[in-house]
């Protein structure tokens, strides 16, 4: 074991270059470990003396360029112009007040990339914390245990235990290995998978097959190695490549925003330049005509608009955090609002993976274990771990077995049941028996034989009189596993279990009462047949066979067969709920897994998947041989089982939806998995699923559960919804602030509204309210509604019709009203030009101002809700919207009566009769938009066609 190094222990922190090619026992002994692993205490200083095993990320954007980049986009860039502009003209015809303007221009570029800036980098934080949440383990022997430990915590003389699956977590050599292969395509760039060996096989280390390297992947097989360099040492850390995850990638959510920004941008300079011509022509003074274009277009940017879309993702992704869904990046949230189709695994995600052997059949021989699992549709884990004992074996000579297999009475005595039978159920077998439920680690099929076979004999005897020699591991692809033991006669055995129709195939005889007899094809059929009878019960079968052999090697053939075992996998309580709610909101759930179609159909109706309509079951051999145009008419159907597929086509079943347009997510845990999850639009790994999975996916579910999935869409949905919401509220009053310039070029009024009142508005009254909005809980039908079709648009023509000719001009009337009133009642006639510090004209453009401010207090109540009634969300359902609407009175009461505020703004108290006058335009938009949402739901057709957005 590990001991003490004396001397220069830094040497031993850095690799020497040739731990690839000196003899192992000389290596071993440099590192001063042996087959043990460390002690504790050595690995502790190691670690302090050698440093953490992390990589430095390079490559990642600096902080400062990451603010810069806020400043990037047209909106910024059309107020910068604007600012600039503003500058020019104070230059050029000083004290005008173009220079607070273009302060307030400029103020507004900062404030907004800051604020933009500070909500990007919390964010980012949030993914970063969610990130580490699911840190790197690494399985270590240590003092002779197997421990998992962090691998940051990893050190060189480690002894690290590799499994298919895993990310290789330092560079080690091997000293131990079963049909190990790596995929080393993150250091060499070479992707086909490359069998390992212990040998020496190249000079250069990264060539040599008795190599692992940190940041490759175990594609199969399984191995032990010695750490010998960590961290920056690595060979990764030496090339220096690590960089970030990439956010490039184009959701559908940022496709939507750029395409908002450039059609409101389009929207804004248009108007800017036709009024600039306007005015100039009809004005004739270059100047102020610039300024005021300068004006239409700050009163068409919605300024906020960034800020509060990724704080809308954030909460949104927060919220999932809370329900067990760990978003990777911020859009991905939307991604999963999007979604048509749900590709989901049965084993874990649709049932609860706690597995339990239920029926057996030796021979043809069929006996059922009186499981309570078999009639429960939940079982606890107390039921699992005590099923399986050997009480219930014992009941089963008497037992009605018939009735399940409907096969002829058992003349298998429990207590003769052949030993080879459990051998092979315990030892050709990688779980590990655990005292706490349930009951075992490791794959939960062989982790259910393990504790049926250790209920009739001692797992721990028979592993130590039958020392396993070689091992072909279980693989999606061949659906069998083998063992070679040696008995203690000193005789091999080859243990053989896998899927029924791989296992009946190899085997020449079976198992008879009494002996063996002979298998022909009709018998093997006969075999298959009757396993079907398990199958339908909703059962994984696995059938078991062995042979006596002379030498090592895998074998394929004249096995004798031993009997199948009926394992049952209870559904998920919740997945039935989940399913009803996917198919009430138009998803399609398509179930994958790698069982039979017999025990697939069983377990699917039983989760409710057949509920919806006819259940179309797709084998993997047919998925691989019927044609695109048969396939595509299959996939039509509501719900899709998919049975006996490999893994590897799971990504043939993405890309077949993809190509009838359905938004895609697909869940899965396993290596095979990794490329259908990262080409679906959203890939989810589950927690407990390999680093090379989790590492692909958008999503990782923490309790592998697809009800979470169905919680999570709910949230990405109610995601645009939300931003819908609250772009209609700030586009809404772009109205009022545009026509004051229009009326002011065409009629010659004093400007109603002037910049700094618009910028009020938009970065200081909407503000907080759309930030509300971001927060809006689902409509109640939210769930009950299709999918967004993938057409549908952010923005809308019924989204700008409902803010520009609906909500905005109400606005705008009752701020003409307001304003009319305080001009003509102080005596003010038409076409008569006020000066900018004439008192009138302050206290008009004051209650212009007050009146849009008042308006939009209902609209942001209005806006809560995009079909349903308003007040059919409670009040108090969101308490932001009142705070945000406390934040708009004091502003405006601000605005109104502070002094200093009346100076910058250009504002004057009024008289509270002013502010009561703007009221009724405000019930009267809430109530236009009520009976629009009635119309809606009446599915009155001209509305729905035009005002639904
Ligand atoms: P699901 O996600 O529904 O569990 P899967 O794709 O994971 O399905 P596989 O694990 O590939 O399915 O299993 C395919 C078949 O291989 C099973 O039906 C079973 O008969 C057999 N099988 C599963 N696990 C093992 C194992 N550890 N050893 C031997 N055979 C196995």
């Amino acid at each position: 074991m590990g001991k003490n190094l004396t001397g220069d222990n830094s040497k031993i922190c850095s690799p020497q270059g040739n731990e690839h090619s000196i003899p192992l026992s000389v290596f071993l002994q440099k590192l001063g470990v042996d087959e043990n692993g460390l002690r504790d205490q050595e690995a502790a200083s190691r670690l302090k003396e050698c440093g953490a095993n992390i990589l430095e990320e390079t490559g990642k954007e600096s902080i400062i360029k990451k603010y810069l980049r806020q400043f990037r986009n047209l909106f910024s860039i059309l107020l910068t112009v604007g600012f600039i502009l503003s500058f020019i003209g104070e230059y050029i015809d000083p004290g005008k007040g173009n220079l607070y303007i273009g302060i307030a221009l400029a103020g507004v570029v900062v404030i907004n990339g800051t604020f933009t800036f500070i909500q990007e980098y919390q964010a980012e934080k949030t993914m970063e914390s969610f990130r580490q949440l699911l840190p790197p383990h690494a399985r270590t022997l240590r003092e002779g245990k197997v421990k998992e430990i962090l691998a940051s915590e990893l050190v060189v003389g480690d002894v690290i235990l590799l499994e298919e699956g895993d990310k290789v977590p330092a560079d080690g050599r091997l000293i131990e290995i079963n049909t190990l292969k790596v995929d080393n395509s993150a250091i060499t760039g070479e992707s086909e998978p490359q069998l390992r060996s212990l040998e020496c096989t190249h000079p250069n280390m990264l060539e040599c097959r008795n190599m692992v390297f940190s940041g490759t992947l175990i594609q199969s097989g399984n191995g032990k190695a010695v750490i010998f360099a960590t961290g920056q040492n690595t060979q990764i850390g030496s090339l220096a490549t690590l960089t970030q995850q990439t956010s490039g990638v184009d959701t559908p959510i940022r496709r939507e925003i750029n395409y908002f920004i450039k059609v409101i941008s389009t929207i804004a300079i248009s108007l800017g330049i036709v009024f600039f011509i306007l005015a100039s022509l009809l004005q004739d003074v270059f100047l102020t005509s610039l300024i005021f274009a300068i004006g239409i277009i700050v009163a068409n940017v919605p300024e906020g608009l960034l800020p509060t879309v990724t704080l809308a993702l954030s909460l949104a992704s927060k919220r999932m955090a809370s329900r067990n869904a760990l978003i990777k990046q911020l859009e991905s949230v939307e991604t999963l609002g999007s979604t048509t189709v749900i590709c989901t695994d049965k084993t874990g995600t649709l049932t609860q993976n706690k597995m339990a052997v239920n029926s057996i059949m030796i021979g043809f021989e069929c006996l059922v274990l009186e499981n309570p699992a078999s009639t429960k549709k939940t079982i606890t884990e107390q039921d699992i771990s005590e099923s399986t004992n050997k009480a219930d074996v014992e009941k089963l000579a008497d037992s009605g077995a018939e009735e399940f297999c409907a096969l002829k009475k058992p003349v298998w005595d429990p207590e003769k049941l052949p030993s080879v039978f459990i051998r092979v159920s315990g030892l050709c077998n990688n779980a590990k028996l655990r005292e706490s439920a349930p009951g075992y680690t490791g794959d939960p099929t062989e982790g259910a034989l393990l504790v049926f076979a250790n209920g009739l004999e001692d797992i721990g005897k028979l592993k130590h009189d039958y020392p396993r020699l070689e091992e072909f591991p279980f693989d999606s692809l061949t659906k069998r596993m083998e063992v070679i033991c040696r008995t203690p006669e000193g005789k091999l055995e080859v243990y053989l279990k896998g899927a029924p129709e791989v296992v009946v195939k190899m085997c020449s005889s079976s198992l008879d009462s009494g002996g063996t007899r002979k298998l022909d094809e009709t018998e093997q059929q006969e075999l298959l047949n009757r396993h079907l009878n398990l199958a339908k019960k909703g059962e994984r079968i696995i059938a078991l066979a062995y042979r006596p052999i002379e030498e090592l090697r895998e074998y394929t053939g004249d096995f004798i067969f031993l009997g199948f075992v009926g394992i049952v996998d209870p559904p998920r309580p919740e997945a039935r709920e989940a399913i009803a709610k996917c198919h009430t909101a138009g998803i399609k759930v398509v179930m994958i897994t790698g069982d039979h179609s017999v025990t697939a159909e069983s377990i699917a109706k039983d989760v409710g998947l057949a509920n919806s309509g006819n259940l179309e079951i797709i084998t993997g051999n047919e998925l691989a041989t019927l044609s695109r145009a048969d396939l595509a008419s299959r996939l039509k159907n509501p719900s899709i089982v998919f049975a006996r597929t490999s893994p590897v086509q799971k990504l043939k079943i993405v890309k077949l939806f993809q190509a009838e347009g359905e938004i895609v997510t697909m869940t899965g845990d396993g290596v095979n998995d990794a490329p259908a999850i990262k080409n679906a639009d959203m890939g989810v790994a589950m927690g407990s699923g390999t680093d090379v999975a989790r590492e692909a996916a958008d999503m990782v579910l923490l309790d592998d559960n697809f009800a979470t999935i169905v919680n999570a869409v709910e949230e990405g949905r109610t995601v645009f919804d939300n931003i819908k919401k609250f772009i209609v509220y700030i586009l809404a009053s772009n109205i009022p602030e545009i026509l004051p310039f229009i009326a002011f070029v065409l009629f010659a009024l004093p400007l109603p509204m002037p910049v700094q009142l618009i910028l009020a508005i938009d970065l200081g009254t909407d503000m907080l309210p759309a930030i509300a909005l971001g927060k809006e809980k689902g409509e109640g039908d939210i769930m009950k509604r299709p999918p967004r079709a993938k057409e549908e648009k952010l923005l809308t023509p019924p989204l700008l019709f409902t803010a520009y000719a609906i909500k905005g001009p109400v606005e705008a009337i009752a701020g003409f009203f307001c304003y009319f009133a305080v001009l003509f009642e102080g005596g003010w006639s038409f076409g008569e030009q006020l000066a900018n510090n004439n008192p009138l004209y302050m206290q008009s453009i004051t209650a212009f101002f007050s009146a849009v401010i008042i308006c939009q207090i209902a609209n942001v109540f209005a806006s809560r809700t995009r079909y349903q009634s308003v007040f059919s969300m409670g009040l108090f359902s969101n308490r932001t919207v009142l705070v945000g609407i406390a934040s708009e009175l004091l502003i405006l009461a601000f605005i109104i009566w502070n002094p200093s505020a009346n100076l910058i703004f250009n504002t004057s108290p009024l008289d509270l009769r002013y502010l009561l006058i703007a009221v009724p335009f405000a019930i009267l938009l809430l109530g236009i938009d009520e009976l629009r949402k009635y119309l809606l739901r009446k599915n009155v057709i001209w509305v729905t066609r035009y005002l639904k957005w």
